[in-house]
């Protein structure tokens, strides 16, 4: 197998063999810094265990910044099920099998990953996974969980909106407000759904013709293709699919004034938020934008799920993202190296959790060796923390 090209910095990859199934599950730790690896396990078809690899490696860097710029005491981590070039999603007992196997995996950790839903998988394959080990979270209300956690993170998509429409409108009101859904999925639809009732006129897309079911009722709102939704004259650009949506070209054509979404890794590099900043694009980072799911779920964790709790802990991403920009505007530096710049200086004040592995893994550089100029404003302090 070869490493195609992620940054390694990592604690610890693990590529397992599941010995019912014969699939691989990949699981990353970016960083246990803050305390245990939290991510969700993603089940989808790569062309080789390779391309896995780089995908679980990408998602818990990017686990390591959210879980830190949203407060938590919790790492980075990613699991990821790698089904076989061209399989679709399994079904009956193989499904059953790949999850037992993932389970394992998981267990062979120790507790430094603790998995959740992904991408591809849902609460109930969380219980399946539950049979193999403790570390697990996003149980079913009815196997004592916190549940599906998309509609916490479509909430928290919601707060933000609000935040970016402050800052570009002066009003955090969404009424009369346009935006553009690409993918109407867990998180897209409940998004569709919270921003109808504020007044959002909606443009919504999906590649998947099934997605649209459920949606058919909504008030002032049209279908248009990814393409079209990608160059659509609106307040807010979503994206609520896959990453990497954001690339030089795509960048070079936005319509929108803000991009604001749930998709995990929207650009296909950093340096694409200045090319969005000189374009006039305000660009809300994803790993603020879409915390959530994790800081739902972190409140499944210790004394008891107290979803009052949870709720308001998710409604603070909207005064998050309001700091992020005003430590943007005050340092002269992109919104997405603010909150960066946040949760990278979170990481280098902790002290080693009993998780850490020597020295290693998503520590963040010294703040110091950061190229953007620093603002005027503290950041000490977290913004969302657990209460
Ligand atoms: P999902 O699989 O339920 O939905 C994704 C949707 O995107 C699907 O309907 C799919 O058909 C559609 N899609 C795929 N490629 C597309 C394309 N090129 N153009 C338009 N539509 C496309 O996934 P989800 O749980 O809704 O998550 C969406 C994104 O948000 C992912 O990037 C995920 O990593 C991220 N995210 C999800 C959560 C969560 O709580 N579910 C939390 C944080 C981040």
């Amino acid at each position: 197998m070869t490493h195609t090209g992620q940054s390694l910095d990592h604690e610890r990859l693990l590529v397992r063999r599941g010995a019912r199934s014969g699939v691989y599950s990949v699981i990353a730790i970016h960083s246990t810094r803050l305390g245990p690896a939290l991510g969700g396990c993603r089940m989808h078809a790569y062309p080789d265990v390779s391309a896995a690899v780089d995908d679980a490696l990408r998602l818990s860097a990017a686990m390591t910044l959210k879980a830190a710029a949203a407060g938590l005491e919790l790492g980075g981590g990613k699991g990821v099920v790698c089904l076989p070039a061209g399989e679709p999603g399994p079904a009956g007992m193989r499904r059953r099998e790949i999850l037992l196997d993932f389970g394992d995996a998981v267990a062979a950790l120790d507790g430094a990953y603790v998995t959740a839903e992904d991408v591809g998988t849902n609460a109930e394959d969380m219980v399946v996974v539950a049979e193999r080990t403790l570390h697990v979270t996003g149980l079913p209300r009815s196997a004592g969980g916190s549940g599906d956690p998309s509609p916490f993170t479509a909430e928290g998509v919601e707060a933000a909106v609000r935040a970016c429409c402050q800052r570009t409108y002066g009003t955090r009101d969404l009424a009369g407000r346009s935006v553009a859904i690409v993918g109407t999925g867990q998180v897209g639809s409940a998004l569709a759904r919270r921003l109808a009732t504020a007044g959002v006129e909606l443009l919504l897309a999906d590649v998947d013709p099934a997605a649209r079911r459920g949606l058919s009722d909504l008030p002032h709102a049209r279908w248009v293709t990814p393409e079209q939704a990608l160059v659509a004259n609106v307040d807010v650009l979503a994206p609520c699919a896959l990453g990497g949506i954001i690339d030089e070209d795509s960048a070079a054509g936005l319509r929108c004034a803000i991009v604001c979404g749930a998709a995990n890794n929207q650009l296909a590099e950093d340096r694409l938020a200045h090319v969005l900043a000189a374009r006039g694009v305000l660009y809300a980072p994803d790993f603020v934008v879409n915390a959530g799911g994790l800081i739902n779920i972190s409140h499944e964790r210790g004394a008891g799920y107290d979803p009052a709790r949870a709720h308001a802990a998710v409604a603070a991403i909207e005064s998050l993202l309001q700091r992020i920009f005003r430590m943007a505007d005050l340092g002269g530096i992109t919104p997405l190296a603010a909150a960066q710049r946040i949760a990278r200086r979170r990481l280098a004040a902790a002290a080693p959790t009993a998780w850490s592995v020597t020295g290693s893994g998503g520590e963040a550089p010294p703040a110091s060796a950061d190229p953007e100029p620093s603002p005027a404003s503290p950041d000490s302090e977290p913004s969302i923390a657990r209460a």
